[in-house]
């Protein structure tokens, strides 16, 4: 039996004062348009998944959790720079939500789909072609790059 050795990202907010380790599998990138994801990240919001226990965090001296109360979870940001790091949806599935435009590099992912539509801004198009939810994906798009 050979276990997979799966090369560790790296990753990081603008100013260094948080960064990361994942050493495990990572689910490919789902994009959240949602209200909440919109106001923080000034944009929609692109995520890759990990197990929370694959996720070291290096540097944290800036970082910070904001509790976002519809639903209820929690984003990590940097206090410093701004930058919208984590989602933490703290639901005992043990898995963290990372944004994908933090990482060092991320050419091992590709985007997969987009939730949330029906709470997109109106001032772009969602035209790349890949599955839309109005909601959620109700798991659709989860493989969560585990197992
Ligand atoms: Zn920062
Ligand atoms: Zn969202």
């Amino acid at each position: 039996m050979t276990e997979k050795v799966i090369p560790p990202l790296t990753g990081g907010c603008l100013c260094g004062g948080v960064r990361y380790r994942i050493d495990g599998p990572r689910r490919d990138v789902i994009v959240c348009h949602c209200e909440n994801c919109r106001r923080t990240h000034g944009h929609q919001a692109a995520y890759t998944s990990v197990a929370q226990s694959d996720l070291e965090l290096l540097v944290q001296e800036t970082l910070d959790w904001y509790h976002d109360s519809s639903p209820d979870t929690w984003r990590g940001f940097c206090r410093r720079c701004g930058a919208s790091l984590f989602w933490d949806a703290r639901d005992g599935r043990g898995r963290m939500a990372v944004s994908a435009g933090t990482l060092d590099d991320s050419r091992e992912l590709k985007t997969i789909g987009h939730v949330f539509v029906s709470e997109a801004g109106h001032y772009y198009a969602i035209d790349d072609g890949l599955p839309q939810f109005e909601t959620g994906n109700g798991g659709a798009l989860e493989d969560d790059g585990s197992s």
